[in-house]
């Protein structure tokens, strides 16, 4: 695997589990050149369906996507790194299994706004406010109501 400092191929390996819920290898691996360490994950490989996004348009389903958006909303929040793997782990396996060529963008914001109510609640309004851009504003309003009302029975 090519360092990402240095760019040299030789690497070791210096520990290697099974990450998320078992359907991905996570390997440390130290760099043989500059002694950087970084991990890589092995998964089974598979043909994503493409997103129907809201003007249409279409793009493969990206897990990196996911996640990047599902860090964005847990910015600055104490949700550990891991439990977002496996929420999107888990989106990601639902949307495999549906077995679906196309999904839309709106069930994909859907199944990540279940997954991040049961993480972290600013995280959750936070995605949900980005997620109204391509939901039902209506849906958006009840998301909203459902979270004012929580807080309010906390306080
Ligand atoms: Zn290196």
């Amino acid at each position: 695997m090519k360092c990402p400092t240095c760019g040299s191929l030789e690497d070791r390996v210096i520990d290697s589990r099974t990450a998320g819920d078992g359907s991905a290898i996570r390997r440390r691996r130290v760099c043989q050149s500059c002694s950087r360490r970084f991990t890589t994950y092995e998964r089974i490989e598979w043909n994503p369906p493409l997103v129907i996004k809201k003007d249409t348009s279409r793009e493969p389903f990206s897990r990196d996507k996911v996640l990047s958006g599902l860090r964005k909303a847990c910015e600055k929040r104490p949700v550990p790194a891991d439990r977002l793997e496996l929420a999107v782990d888990k989106v990601e396996r639902m949307v495999q299994e549906s077995g679906e060529t196309e999904i839309l963008a709106v069930r994909i914001g859907e199944m990540l706004v279940e997954e991040l109510k049961q993480i972290d609640q600013v995280a959750y309004v936070r995605f949900a406010s980005v997620y109204q851009e391509f939901a039902d504003p209506s849906e958006f309003a009840k998301l909203l109501g459902t979270k004012e009302s929580e807080s309010r029975g906390v306080e």
